[in-house]
């Protein structure tokens, strides 16, 4: 019950968000980020609506997907280590965590195997922190270009995950910033690149993520509760 008011709440909030920035609502997709939570949990939230779960750790992943039985569709959230991809590989839907060529290369590689296609988003760096993964912004437009001569991978838009500031207001230039990076590699016209989602946003900020843009917002504590880790 709890999981179902909390998703409920959210939805809402987006909503109100939406109106604020005169927004459709059906523009922003709620992934639940039910990382290191049970199947049970997953299959609680399915049935209250939920279809997009994120996940960022590759083993928790496997170990609880064939429990759920509900037809949901997972995005890769987290870092994610080359000689891991092949255990996702026809598993996800989206990889929201993609920094650098070598990883794009062996997702291509594997995907081939499938003779599919797997949509992936770039992530930035937004605040330049040492502790966080993403490729800086000056190496962006040209990883975006490398990656885009890759066939079964399709870039559709950015990921950031801003520093964490206990007001979310001060968050806000740095969605913004985003925005304004993924509408200058729009403008480059890179053959195959899309640029229609922004992935930001999460639980103590995705309402400010969405007034700045968001089409994507990763919400896990709020609708799943505290994690141990
Ligand atoms: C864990 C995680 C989230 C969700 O964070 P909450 O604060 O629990 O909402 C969002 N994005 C990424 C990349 C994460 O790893």
């Amino acid at each position: 019950m709890a999981i179902q008011s909390n998703i409920e709440q959210i939805r809402s909030r987006i909503a109100a968000a939406c109106v604020r920035s005169n927004r459709d609502p059906a523009e922003v997709r709620l992934v639940a980020v039910s990382k290191t939570k049970p199947a049970s949990m997953i299959n609680e939230a399915s049935a209250a609506g939920q279809r997009i779960f994120g996940e960022s750790y590759v083993q928790d992943f496997l170990d609880k997907i064939e429990q759920v039985t509900a037809p949901v569709e997972w995005h890769f959230i987290g870092g994610l280590q080359s000689n891991k991809v092949k255990y996702l590989r026809g598993k996800v839907a989206m990889i929201h965590s993609l920094d650098r060529l070598s990883l794009a290369e062996e997702i291509n590689r594997q995907w081939a195997k499938l003779n599919q296609t797997i949509e992936v988003l770039l992530q930035v760096n937004i605040g330049a922190e040492e502790t966080k993964a993403g490729t800086t912004e000056s190496a962006l437009f040209e990883l975006a270009r490398q990656v885009a001569e890759l066939p079964h991978l399709r870039i559709c838009g950015l990921m950031a995950l801003p520093p964490w500031l206990e007001d979310p207001e001060e968050v806000r230039p740095y969605f913004r910033h985003l925005r304004q990076l993924s509408e200058q590699l729009r403008e480059l016209q890179i053959p195959g690149i899309e640029m229609r989602e922004l992935s930001m946003g999460m639980s103590h900020d995705f309402e400010v993520a969405v007034e700045e843009g968001a089409t994507l917002v990763r919400v896990g504590t709020a609708i799943f509760g505290e994690r141990t880790r």
